[in-house]
């Protein structure tokens, strides 16, 4: 596998080498392609003209049998059985016994490697386990990308998978052209051959205990030493840890000649398959935890780098769904887009792909099975299509539509300058989302007018380790001195949930959204609410600081958090250190109940930011992150909107600033709608800035208020298409 020659050359190689050692007149190795074809992609015995045109279906004949029970198969007198498929251009008609065995890795079936003899032989048990093992090399040059470039550097439009063409959601906009690259969460295994047996046994031997450690300072955790679920979690782990048949497994493995890691691999393959096998819902969660622990185990064994994914480029990112922190540890700019099976609008994972100014379709049903890193793909995420595997016509009319949403950014650059009014003379305050420092340029770029939301936490999720008071002061200062200027909102950390921090573990939760996040967590552990407030403070110096407290559920959390403020605040004093010159402390409304407490928290604050994203998912008790849930429920719903009504009446009455910094702010259809209830500052994305100053500077907004307030008594789900016929009928831009 790691000789000399290109891809192909191996391969042939390897078939060559197979039949020679297994005394079979063929060896041949099939790939699965995109649309569940089995392609011959080498042979030894068969003839060679059938390479790369011999194709089956998963199912069809005894290869494709193989591929679907991804069981081996072993047949005396092949022709004989009801399946076998014969395929004239290969030749095999001279051909009896055969043996086949599914080529696996990560659970998925990625091709079949068989092996076919004149004679009627009966293969034995060992001669399934060598093939078997074969394949588990090979899977490892399939999984590696190898052989599939091959196939598309080679692409002759004759033997390349057809163009497809998918609908999902658009959930981060823009139109863009490049090259698949699957993401897997895969612990990357270099080295899989040993041939000192006893030096790999030890190796297993020694992660295993570091993984008891582990496992042990995980249960002795205060979260975690109550009874309860994340207990029974571990304790699993740790049994099967102790397991004895699971290590004689690895041992015997390694008895083959594999590596530490590669046996620890096999075993759970093998485990894999055979409790898919076993449908029941109590094995399939057992199967949960033992992967996981089997990748602890691998962690321990290799120095895993999950980003040692070879990026092409021009990279399109696909995969099922995507974390967050997953979407930051790939570098500013190296991805045109991504694509996704799940995903949803408000989960931080797409926050973040606005953020970054990333093209993001989700739910994109079975596209996991119909692309390859290295297909071609075309991603419109303005419509929520995709395009793989495009022929000429289909990519020449999406240069046409790139070359028109070029023209409509230029359009919207050219309003950079001009004021966010309406047609009757209401100034709009539109301001900007950030988090990454690379996010304070489009301040620029889009004309904003400040920083409306500054998410601490992305700085944070990017890290290893905890930053100290200096780190994260030097970062806040970078920040102050990049807007000038212009106002920027601090909040502070918004962990927990879908954000989590490698360094800072609470333990699985079975909510998390309304779990220990945000200022919940940042009032239990206050020595890191406090480094992070006399970081901000440092880093302002004189000039003016605004800071914003998440997650706040009711009127004392804030006294709480608002008294750390003022520790660190009498700390700078005491110090003799430079103090702001103004300090506004605003909260997040994002939990519905601090919408009853507005007696009591209007006068303690000096403005409020509606976090739409949470609080909609509170108010429908709908997960924004579940892409199951996603489109069920619209922020345009009367509900929603009627709620957001008398925040907005109670704000104004009181004289508290109010913006909304939720993803509805960056939306001109939803935008719009809250101009109509007396909201004027909203903070987005950068990507939203420009369409939403084109809706405000065509509104008449007059005309929407009476408009709108008979709307807000309906019983539809979602008043959108009313206000977008309302946009139509007076010119509104949206
Ligand atoms: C929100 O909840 O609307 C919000 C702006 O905060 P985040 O999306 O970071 O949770
Ligand atoms: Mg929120």
């Amino acid at each position: 596998m790691a000789g000399p020659g290109t891809a192909q050359e191996r391969l042939d190689l390897i078939a060559t080498l197979i039949a020679r050692e297994l005394v079979a007149e063929v060896c041949s190795i099939y790939v699965r392609r995109a649309g569940d074809v089995l392609e011959l992609f080498a042979t030894e015995g068969l003839r060679t003209d059938a390479v790369h045109a011999t194709r089956l279906m998963v199912g069809e004949g005894l290869v494709g049998f193989v591929a679907a029970q991804a069981m081996p198969v072993a047949l005396a007198d092949a022709q004989a059985h009801p399946l076998f498929a014969y395929r004239p251009e290969t030749g095999e008609e001279r051909y009896s016994s055969l043996m086949g065995v599914p080529i696996v890795r990560g659970g998925r079936v990625l091709g079949v490697l068989v092996i076919q003899n004149q004679t009627q032989r009966n293969y034995g048990e060992e001669e399934i386990e060598i093939l078997e093992t074969t394949a588990m090399v090979l899977a490892e040059m399939v999984v590696g990308g190898d052989i599939l470039n091959l196939d598309a550097a080679r692409n002759d439009g004759e033997t390349a998978a057809l163009p497809q063409r998918l609908e999902g959601v658009p959930l981060s906009p823009g139109l863009t052209m490049g090259v698949a690259l699957v993401h897997r969460r895969r612990v990357a295994i270099e080295r899989m051959l040993s041939d000192d047996p006893e030096l790999e046994k030890e190796r297993v031997r020694l992660a295993l205990d570091a993984l008891h450690i582990q496992l042990d300072e995980a249960l002795e955790r205060p979260e975690i030493s109550a009874a309860g679920e994340h207990r029974d979690v571990l304790e699993t782990f740790r049994m099967f840890a102790d397991d004895r048949g699971w290590m004689r497994r690895i041992h015997e493995a390694i008895g083959l000649g594999f590596s530490a890691e590669a046996a620890v691999q096999r075993v759970q393959e093998d485990t894999r398959m055979r409790m898919a096998q076993a449908n029941t819902a109590l094995l399939r969660e057992r199967l949960l935890d033992f992967e996981e622990l089997t990748n602890r185990l691998l962690r321990q064994l290799v120095d895993d780098d999950d980003d040692a994914m070879q990026l092409p480029e021009n990279a399109i990112l696909v995969a099922r769904s995507l974390g967050p922190a997953e979407l930051l540890n790939y570098e500013p700019g190296v991805l045109r887009a991504v694509i996704l099976e799940e995903g949803s609008a408000n989960a931080h994972a797409t926050i973040v792909a606005r953020a970054m100014g990333i093209p993001l379709i989700g739910r994109l049903n079975g596209l996991l099975s119909r692309i390859e890193t290295g297909d071609e793909v075309l991603v419109d995420a303005e419509n929520g299509v995709v395009y793989l595997r495009p022929g000429d016509e289909v990519t020449a009319n999406f240069e046409l539509a790139l070359a028109a949403r070029g023209e409509r950014l230029e359009a919207y650059r050219s309003l950079r300058d001009s004021p966010a009014v309406t047609q009757d003379g209401t100034q709009i305050t539109l301001l900007l989302n950030a988090g990454l420092l690379a996010d304070t340029n489009h301040l620029k770029e889009t004309g904003a007018e400040g920083i409306g939301l500054y998410r601490t936490e992305i700085p944070f999720m990017m890290r290893e380790s905890y930053p100290d008071v200096a780190t994260q002061a030097a970062f806040y200062a970078r920040v102050i001195e990049d807007v000038g200027d212009k106002p920027v909102v601090f909040r502070t950390l918004d962990i927990g949930g879908d954000k989590a921090l490698p360094y800072l573990q609470g333990g699985a939760e079975e909510n998390p959204a309304m779990g220990w996040r945000a200022t919940r967590i940042a009032l239990d552990r206050p020595a890191m609410m406090r480094h992070q407030l006399r970081a901000l403070i440092t880093a302002c110096r004189e000039r003016e600081l605004s800071v914003m407290f998440p997650m706040i559920a009711q009127v004392s959390e804030l006294d709480a958090a608002r008294r750390l403020l003022d520790m660190e605040l009498e700390r700078a004093v005491g110090l003799g250190l430079a103090v702001p010159a103004h300090i506004r402390v605003g909260v997040m409304l994002e939990v519905p109940a601090l919408a009853m407490q507005f007696e009591n928290l209007l006068p303690r604050i000096d403005f409020l930011s509606v976090g739409s994203n949470d609080l909609v998912q509170f108010l429908f008790a709908s997960d924004r992150g579940n892409p199951r849930l996603e489109g069920r429920y619209d922020v345009l719903a009367p509900a929603v909107l009627n709620f957001l009504k008398k925040i907005a009446d109670s704000c104004r009455d009181s004289g508290t600033q109010l913006t909304v910094c939720g993803e509805m702010a960056g939306d001109p259809v939803a935008a719009m709608a809250l101009l109509g209830l007396g909201y004027e500052r909203l903070s987005m994305s950068a990507v939203g800035v420009g369409p939403v100053k084109a809706m405000v500077r065509s509104l008449s907004l007059n005309d929407l208020v009476g408009y709108q307030a008979r709307l807000l008594h309906s019983s539809a789900p979602s008043i959108r298409r009313h206000l977008r016929g309302f946009a139509r009928d007076h010119g509104v831009e949206v």
